[in-house]
C-alpha cells in the first residue's frame, strides 16, 4: 500500500469521489461495488473491489445484472444466450442400438433378471457370461450390470 498525494473531500452526503487515476489503475469500473475496510485503531480505513456474489456467473462482469432462473447473469451474457454467440452444445451420446433379438424380448424388471440370472448361475456355475447373456436374451453388459446387484 503506498501514499497516492491525492485528496478529496467528503461531502454533505457523506459521498467521495475516487479519482479516476485509481480507478483506471484499479481496474474499477462504474457501477461497480465496492468494499470498505477498516481499522478504528489505526484510524485508517481502505476501499477494494467487492466480486463475491454479486457478479455474472458467466462472465464476471459487475454491468447491468439480472436474475435469470436464480442465477445473476449481466445483460450482454443474456444478449449472447439469446443469439446463440459463443454456444456450443455437447455431442448427444451414441446411443447403441438394441440388439434385434431383445426388441422381441418383453422388457422384464431388474428384480425378474437377477431372480432368473442367481438360478441359472446355481444350475451352470461355471457358465460364461455370454452363455448367460444368451438364455436370458439380454446383453452381456447386463449380464454385469446385474451381477453387481447380486
Ligand atoms: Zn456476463
Amino acid at each position: 500500500m503506498k501514499r497516492t498525494g491525492m485528496t478529496r473531500p467528503l461531502d454533505t452526503l457523506g459521498r467521495i469521489v475516487i479519482p479516476m487515476e485509481i480507478r483506471n489503475s484499479m481496474g474499477i469500473e462504474i457501477g461497480e461495488p465496492l468494499e470498505f475496510y477498516m481499522d478504528v485503531e489505526q484510524g485508517f480505513m481502505g476501499i477494494g473491489k467487492y466480486s463475491s456474489g454479486v457478479s455474472c456467473n458467466l462472465c464476471k462482469s459487475f454491468l447491468d445484472l439480472t436474475y435469470f432462473k436464480g442465477l445473476l447473469l449481466c445483460k450482454q451474457c443474456i444478449l449472447d444466450l439469446k443469439g446463440n454467440v459463443g454456444v456450443r452444445p455437447i455431442p448427444a451420446p451414441i446411443v447403441k442400438e438394441p440388439m434385434h433379438k431383445e426388441k422381441k424380448v418383453k422388457r422384464r424388471s431388474s428384480q425378474e433378471l437377477i431372480e432368473s440370472l442367481k438360478r441359472l448361475m446355481r444350475e451352470h456355475p461355471t457358465a460364461k457370461q455370454n452363455e448367460y447373456a444368451e438364455w436370458l436374451g439380454v446383453s452381456q453388459g447386463r449380464i454385469s450390470q446385474l451381477k453387481k446387484l447380486l
